[in-house]
């Protein structure tokens, strides 16, 4: 292979079990694809039922030591992991960059500084915790325990790899589980370098374990075991709706984080300049393949033809290039098979009878998955382009014409994720923030994260929340006890 590899390592990707890489006991493989060339440039480990075996093995065995180290003991291992990551911040950036065709200073500033942030949030957070205690009556108090629960799993997307691998396990570990994590087969590389880093940190071996390949072949076994007693889940609704029918008939806890289709409400009294260029933001960082992007965009009739106007010629200034130049605003999509996806959604946006305003096209360059950042208008609000998840650089603009129609209109998707609103209104915000059905409302602002916030959707976008102590609670088994004194 004469390809420049950011690490030499990531040219096999293998399992990590037991505190040690692993070859798959099939010593079968799939091919690893950089999107920003096209080219193969490595190899997967292909797992199945027999990994997934070794790894709960480990997993289990060391759950007793782990689940009754002191917070304080696990907080430290966990710092001492989120330093590595911070030494090696410049290099999984790179490896995040070119494994899934983000921009390198999208990879540098967002993905891998969030993932090292979600590390030593939750190592802190358990240094924080408490549990209530109640007083029945003189003499009988009632407290609960918060327990680990044992082994648990944690499968994460494509889309943010790290940052989403680790906002599973940072939780799961600080509260005393042991893990066996699945990251995307699409972008498995910085977890697999991650998992190198645990080692290196002195993570006890079979704290956390670390499996790639196929979802299904996985999963299933994966989530089928007894010994696993919780299911941490993102990506898409689907496969979230596969993962439930396997986990719910086992009694399993489930945190499901699945698909979007988020709207951006524009009013006329909003910030026009700013309201512009952060939608554009919203719509289409990371090539639009973040669950949160707003892809449906509502504007006041009042100022619909000077937004798009301004809106499209924004768009048209997004430089899409390669990811390592810190010029380009998009970079690659993640895998020709999505590319793909998206494209037929820009013809089926067509044949619904949209107005194209700007892009539409693959980007033939340097062999890559490249595509153009594409405006349509026209189309209806139940339409399919409307109500599907995309998850690529493709949005629409409509125009409303009351308030009521505006919640209609964002309300109509069986997705309820995320939600943005532009006004200066503060009553209407207020109005708005209870009406409309997404589990976070952004006002005058996107993608603004404060990790002690509930983090979820409604309606086919997720069951349960994250962040904050919505995960440490999620990771623990409540348990109430009852002492009443002689
Ligand atoms: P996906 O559902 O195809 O895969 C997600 C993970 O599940 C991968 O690791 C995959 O290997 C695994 N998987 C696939 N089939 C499985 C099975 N049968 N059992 C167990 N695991 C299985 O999703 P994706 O294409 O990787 O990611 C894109 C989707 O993720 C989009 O729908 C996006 O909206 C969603 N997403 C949601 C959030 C959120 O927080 N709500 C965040 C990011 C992405």
């Amino acid at each position: 292979m004469e390809q420049y590899l950011p690490h030499p390592t990531i040219a096999t990707i293998q399992n990590y079990i037991d505190g040690k890489l692993y070859n798959p006991v099939s010593d079968r493989w799939i091919d690893n694809v950089q999107p920003a060339t096209g080219m193969v440039y490595g190899r997967i480990a292909a797992s199945d039922r027999s990994d997934v075996e070794k790894a709960i093995d480990a997993a289990q065995a060391a759950f007793n030591a782990w689940s009754k180290l002191p917070a304080s003991k696990r907080s430290d291992h966990l710092l001492a992991l989120a330093d590595l990551m911070e030494r090696d911040l410049e290099l999984l950036a790179e490896i995040e960059s070119f494994d899934n065709g983000k921009p390198l200073h999208v990879a540098r500033t967002v993905d891998i500084t969030r993932s090292i942030t979600n590390i030593r949030f939750f190592a802190t957070a358990i240094l924080h915790q408490s549990s209530e205690c109640h007083e029945t009556e003189p003499g009988v108090l009632n407290f609960t325990l918060r327990q680990p629960l044992g082994v648990v799993a944690c499968i994460s997307p494509w889309n943010l790899p790290l940052y989403l691998f680790t906002w599973k396990i940072a939780p799961a570990l600080a509260a005393g589980n042991t893990v066996v994590a699945k990251p995307s087969e699409i972008t498995p590389a910085t977890a697999f370098y991650f998992s190198q880093l645990c080692t290196e940190a002195g993570i006890p071996a079979g704290v956390i374990n670390v499996l790639h390949g196929p979802g299904q072949a996985i999963g299933e076994p994966l989530i089928a075991d007894p010994r696993v007693k919780a299911v941490s889940f993102t990506g898409g609704t689907a496969t979230g709706a596969s993962i439930a029918a396997m986990a719910a008939p086992r009694f399993k806890k489930m945190s499901l984080e699945l698909g979007g289709k988020n709207a951006t409400l524009v009013f006329a009294d909003c910030d026009f300049e700013r309201t512009v260029s952060e939608t554009a933001r919203a719509a289409f960082s990371n090539q639009g393949q973040i669950c949160l992007c707003g892809s449906r965009i509502f504007i006041e009739r009042s100022i619909y033809e000077d937004f798009k106007k301004a809106f499209v010629e924004k768009v048209k200034a997004l430089k899409v290039g390669d990811p390592s130049d810190s010029a380009s605003t998009i970079g690659a999509i993640v895998s020709e098979i999505h590319l793909n996806k998206v494209l037929s959604y820009v013809k089926l946006a067509k044949e619904e009878g949209g107005t194209l305003l700007c892009g539409g096209k693959r980007i033939e360059l340097n062999g890559g998955f490249f595509m153009e950042p594409t405006v349509f208008e026209g189309l209806d609000p139940y339409c399919r382009t409307n109500q599907e998840e995309i998850f690529g650089p493709v949005v629409t603009l409509f125009p409303f014409d009351s308030e009521e129609q505006a919640v209609e209109y964002a309300n109509c998707t069986p997705y309820g994720l995320a939600f943005s609103v532009w006004t200066s209104n503060l009553n209407r915000a207020h109005k708005l923030s209870s009406e409309l059905q997404a589990g976070i409302v952004w006002i005058n602002c996107w993608m603004l994260r404060d990790l002690r916030t509930p983090f979820g959707g409604m309606k086919q976008s997720g069951v349960g929340r994250e962040g904050g102590w919505d995960a440490l609670r999620f990771f623990t088994e409540a348990k109430n006890v009852c002492v009443k004194s002689s």
